[in-house]
């Protein structure tokens, strides 16, 4: 009995030994490997990281390389499209790519050779916008434009892509306009992109109706434009017109509900004179550009208004 049961108490030790040795040994085994790779994903996270050390002076002269290609583009022609969507484009990330990849070659490389002496001469850099050339599907940004035209109960229709490669006239997306909302009418033919056209239908709602009506006591019928988009050649030195860009809208008369018109000019009966300064006051701001009666000869008939991108958003109003 004795000797079995010292053999069976041997068993249990060599099983106990046994399971405890294997325990360890398992446990050991998982954490070896365990802290091995930990140093090894430090390593592989670090190993760019050396690399990046000698990179960070290099990357200081990359970016001023990146900016003068800006420079560059204004007399490549293709860059500048790039330039003036940003303002009207902060909204539109679609529109970048698609109309930076076409305009790069084909638009650019015709005015060029041709042109090339009438640039010097001019000293004038085209306008970026010139080169816009409407994509295959509207982008986005586009079609928010014209949801909030409905949004606001203008009547519209969409209309071809201007675009004169020889005088430099563009609208990707252009719009004609059958009232600046559900109660003013506008005519005649007034073609315009999209943001001029919502700018002027805002406009129409927030300003010019309440003048009228705090000036007349009534509402505006509709209003006489004079120029919308209009494809005109630029004058020697000059530079191209927004009307060019449907950016831009003159307006001549205004036609209150009761019949009685409103005209722009110089030398308007007083009520008329209040209406129409109330207005042209109000329109520095929401349009980048607000020229009228006074301001020069061409002006003397129409309030001209515009989104002529400047730089820090200024406004030139006179
Ligand atoms: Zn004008």
């Amino acid at each position: 009995m004795a000797a079995f049961g010292f053999f069976r108490l041997g068993r249990l030790l060599l099983a106990v030994t046994a399971t405890s040795l294997k325990g360890p040994a398992l446990a050991k085994a998982p954490e070896l490997p365990q802290t091995a790779p930990v140093p090894q994903f430090n390593q592989e996270a670090t190993p760019p990281s050396p690399a990046d050390i000698p990179v960070p002076e290099p990357r200081p002269a990359d970016a001023p390389e990146a900016e003068p290609p800006q420079n560059e583009q204004p007399q490549n022609g293709q860059p500048k499209t790039q330039q003036p969507e940003p303002p009207a484009i902060a909204p539109q990330p679609p529109e970048k790519p698609a109309q930076a990849e076409p305009p790069a070659s084909p638009p650019a490389a015709p005015p060029n050779p041709a042109e090339a002496d009438k640039k010097t001469e001019q000293e004038i850099l085209p306008d970026p916008r010139s080169a816009a050339i409407a994509g295959k599907e509207m982008p986005a940004e586009e079609l928010a434009c014209r949801r909030r035209l409905k949004s606001m109960g203008v009547d519209f229709e969409e209309r071809k892509p201007e675009h004169d490669t020889a005088v430099g006239c563009s609208i990707p997306y252009p719009v004609v306009l059958k009232t600046l909302g559900k109660s003013i009418a506008i005519g005649p033919e007034t073609e315009l992109n999209c943001q001029m056209a919502e700018a002027a239908a805002r406009f129409a709602a927030s300003v010019i109706q309440p003048a009228a009506k705090a000036e007349f006591g009534t509402d505006i019928k509709s209003i006489g434009q004079a120029s919308a988009f209009v494809c005109r050649p630029r004058h020697a030195g000059g530079k191209l017109s927004e009307h060019a860009f449907g950016n831009a809208l003159d307006i001549a008369s205004f036609t209150l509900s009761d019949g009685k018109e409103i005209d722009v000019g110089p030398t308007p009966p007083q009520k008329h004179a209040e209406f129409l300064d109330a207005v042209r006051k109000a329109a520095c701001g929401p349009f980048k550009t607000v020229l009228g009666p006074g301001s020069d000869a061409d002006h003397s008939l129409h309030l001209h208004f515009d989104l002529e991108p400047r730089r820090n958003g200024g406004t030139f109003c006179q």
